[in-house]
């Protein structure tokens, strides 16, 4: 059987697998991506991109070319929660903001950029099974032209919810499926069909149907308000059923048409879909995202019971691995860096599982009780700091890594800022461009530099100056979180500490 080698297997071509490909090429490591589809998929899924995986992108100098592709970020006024809604546009600054791009563009975008960096990407190359010793891990791959082994240091599974990565490295994947589909489409109103002035629709044959929740025996159905000038539904139906379909099934016309006539129990006449897609709802989390050589990402590792934040959770899960396997790969890496991915990624999944399963929460019952949680809960998020709170959750920008280490930023994302060197103006986004590990000195301190030399060429210095500065001193990990900063002063010996961070995350 046939061989070949790489530093790192990448199991499919999603989010998740493309954005680990990028990030291990500015490792300076090869990946080969094995993905099992000839072509990308037709289905329509996410339809864009939010929360902290903007800042990530930006910081990648990746977001100017998502912004090319589908305009820029904007504030998101009003984000559904459950049955509740977090209403930001009485705030000052938004904390939750998002960008539409079809996730078959984000792919497209993210696939160019990790060829770019030499990754090497196979389609309709299959891994059927994984083999792993003290020395490499090899995959047993269906391709085009028969079956052949790839060997390589490591193997990542972002092969998607159902991994087969995941099942032949017998890691649990606890959790429930929902009992309940919901089926999505943007379709033009049929010319059968008048819209209302308050964004209803009259169909005829059944009568008004008001923009919102319409909940009968059925079922659901969701009407966004329709707009006279561009005539386009937005509706969504939400049925009790116990099927676990493929999400690389594409919703049809057909399907969608029963559906909408099982909840109504009348025909709605539909006209041209520009997008159709269908979703269940999983809430299941990996016991373990690595089980030797083999690590997990995406939805491999998490399944969430609500949209919007799947697609981010795992892009970022692929930024934090892969700064680590290579590390691990060129060599001087600390023992235990790579098992810091799962204690990270796990605890982030986590977070991201907490407010989702909210999310299920509160949008589950008619009953009074359910109705009064969830007017209870409407209630609180008219006061500020609460509301705030929830959009940094389900931003994910509240994520704090647990680190050893005094001052409040250790563990945060590193915040923008100008910065003013001796080379003229950059700032943190550009510095994080060539995703290296960086000390960034603000309060021009010698002494500090001088320890962070002994660690050069691992770790980048930059003196710089800023307005506002947050910290004197940082020390930036690769996907952008602080591993150590002090706000210094005469008597502070902060050396020690630093000592210990640049060991613990960049070798002795
Ligand atoms: C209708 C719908 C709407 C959604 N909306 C949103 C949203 O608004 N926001 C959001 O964040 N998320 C959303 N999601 C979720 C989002 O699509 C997923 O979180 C995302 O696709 C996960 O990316 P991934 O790379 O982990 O896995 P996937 O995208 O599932 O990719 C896995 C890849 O692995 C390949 N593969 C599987 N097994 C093998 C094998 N043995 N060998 C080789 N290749 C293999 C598959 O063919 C596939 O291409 C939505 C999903 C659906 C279905």
């Amino acid at each position: 059987m046939q061989e070949m080698n790489a530093d790192v297997i990448v199991v499919g071509a999603g989010p998740a697998g493309l954005m680990l490909a990028g990030e291990l090429g500015r490792g300076g490591v090869r990946a080969v991506v094995l993905e099992r589809r000839e072509k990308p998929g037709t289905a329509q899924k996410a339809s864009g991109l939010g929360g902290r995986i903007l800042d990530v992108l930006r910081y990648r100098g990746l977001l100017d070319r998502m912004t090319e592709a589908s305009g820029d970020p904007s504030p998101k006024p009003i984000f559904p929660f459950g049955g509740v809604y977090l209403d930001f546009t009485g705030l000052d600054e938004n904390p939750l903001h998002a960008m539409a791009i079809p996730q078959a563009r984000v792919e497209e975008l993210l696939a160019e950029d990790a060829v770019e960096l030499g990754a090497q990407i196979f389609r309709g190359h299959e891994v059927v099974a994984v083999t792993q010793d003290d020395e490499a891990v090899v995959a047993e791959v269906n391709g085009p032209d028969g079956t052949y082994r790839v060997r390589a240091r490591y193997l990542v599974g972002c092969d998607g919810g159902r991994s087969r990565i995941r099942e032949l490295a017998g890691i649990g994947f606890p959790g429930s499926t929902y009992p309940e589909v919901n089926r999505l489409a943007a379709v033009a109103v049929h010319e059968s069909v008048t819209v209302l002035d308050d964004g209803g629709i009259d169909v005829p044959g059944f009568g008004r149907i008001a923009p919102g929740f319409t909940h009968t025996d059925n079922g659901i159905f969701a009407l966004g308000a329709v707009s006279p000038e561009t005539r386009v539904m937005f509706f969504q139906t939400t049925e009790e059923e116990d099927a676990e379909y493929d999400s690389d099934e594409p919703l049809t016309m057909a399907e969608l048409g029963d559906s909408v006539r099982r909840v109504l129990g009348s025909e709605v006449p539909l006209g041209e879909p520009t997008r159709l897609s269908r979703y269940q709802f999983q809430d299941r989390q990996a016991e373990n995202y690595r089980c030797g050589r083999v690590f997990l990402a995406g939805d491999a590792a998490h399944l969430l019971p609500a949209t919007g934040a799947a697609m981010n959770l795992g892009m970022t899960d692929s930024v934090n691995l892969a700064w680590k396997l290579a590390a691990d790969i060129r060599g001087g890496a600390p023992a235990n860096l790579l098992d810091t991915y799962h204690d990270e990624r796990h605890f982030a999944g986590g977070r991201a599982l907490l407010q989702t399963r909210a999310q299920a929460a509160l949008r589950q019952g008619q009953d009074p009780a359910a109705q009064a949680l969830r007017a209870v809960f409407q209630e609180l998020l008219t006061d500020e700091p609460a509301l705030r709170r929830m959009g940094a959750l389900v931003a994910g920008t509240d994520l704090r890594y647990p680190m050893p280490g005094t001052h409040s930023l250790t563990g945060t994302f590193a915040p923008d800022m100008p910065l003013h060197t001796d080379q003229g103006a950059t700032s943190v986004a550009e510095l994080m461009h060539a995703a290296r590990p960086i000390f960034l000195d603000l309060a021009d301190r010698p002494d500090l530099r001088e320890i962070v030399e002994q660690w050069a060429p691992r770790v980048e210095i930059h003196t710089a100056k800023t307005g506002d500065r947050p910290a004197d001193a940082m020390l930036i990990r690769p996907d952008g979180h602080i591993a150590w900063a002090a706000t210094l002063d005469e008597q502070t010996d902060t050396s020690t500490e630093l000592r210990a961070a640049l060991t613990q995350w960049f070798g002795a």
